[in-house]
């Protein structure tokens, strides 16, 4: 049976101050609430050490948002994965489309991002997903094909199985329309077939698929229960601690329903 997992992407929200604040609410609100399940938090980078010591004894795990491709060097402004994992991550967010519409990132770039966080045991959380046109004109399936066979360009299903995939619709971001179970289910039954041709059918079916896009408290319940849907990446409702901790809960209780 997949475990169900939810990853707050707090984006560019929380100074430092806020992040050990929300991460004392968090850790109150959670409780003993998430044993069964995986929950992940990515603050921004200038947070990460102090919020790795304050989950050290707690069962959040860390984050980050993003990570240079590159392992070292004259890349002013850039982190490395080996600087992610000194910092307490255990995760890290890959191709968000935030990243691949205002910085421009393609899925050659987010191919070469996974490999790094890969060779620094970092578990790549890989965001594909169509824009609103390419729903519209009917090109979901094409365009989330494309993508995830560009982001695991190359790679061996050993690597591949080490990875989270989120689909993400573009137009379901931060816009308060999320998917409907159904549309979201039928995407992620379509990632699962691409894994499955590529690699193999165990591969495709232990593969953790969230979906992201405007998820909350209130929609959680009805995402998390479908099969294929694994869990979510969640932006805006990650930043109030009940909110994400309903999220949690919603995922707990939707794991047992697979139990
Ligand atoms: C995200 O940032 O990945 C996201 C899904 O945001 P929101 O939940 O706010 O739509």
């Amino acid at each position: 049976m997949r475990k169900k997992v939810v990853v707050g992407n707090w984006k560019m929200n929380k100074d430092l101050r806020e992040t050990v604040a929300l991460i004392s609410e968090l850790k109150k609100s959670l409780g003993s609430k998430i044993e069964d399940i995986g929950v992940v938090i990515c603050p921004q980078f200038p947070s990460l050490a102090v919020a790795y010591s304050l989950l050290k004894d707690s069962k959040i795990a860390l984050g980050a948002q993003n990570l240079s491709q590159h392992s070292d060097g004259a890349y002013t402004g850039e982190v490395s994965g080996a600087m992610l994992r000194s910092a307490g991550c255990q995760y890290v967010i890959v191709g968000h489309s935030e990243r691949r519409q205002y910085f421009k990132e393609s899925d050659v770039l987010v191919n070469a991002k996974i490999k790094s966080a890969l060779k620094e045991n970092l578990i790549p959380i890989v965001c594909v997903g169509e824009t609103l046109a390419e729903r519209e004109t009917g090109s979901t399936h094409t365009i989330v094909t494309a993508q995830v066979e560009g982001v695991f360009h190359d790679m061996t299903a050993e690597d591949v199985q080490k990875t989270i995939v989120a689909y993400e619709p573009v137009w379901a971001i931060g816009t308060g329309k999320n998917a409907t179970p159904e549309q979201a289910n039928e995407v992620h039954r379509l990632i699962r077939e691409i894994i499955r041709k590529k690699y193999s059918k165990p591969l495709a079916e232990g593969m953790i698929i969230l979906y992201g896009g405007s998820v909350n408290e209130k929609n959680a319940s009805s995402l998390f229960s479908q099969a294929n849907i694994d869990g979510g990446l969640v932006g805006g409702a990650s930043l109030k601690s009940e909110t994400f901790a309903a999220i949690a809960r919603a995922a707990a209780d939707a794991m047992r329903l697979f139990a």
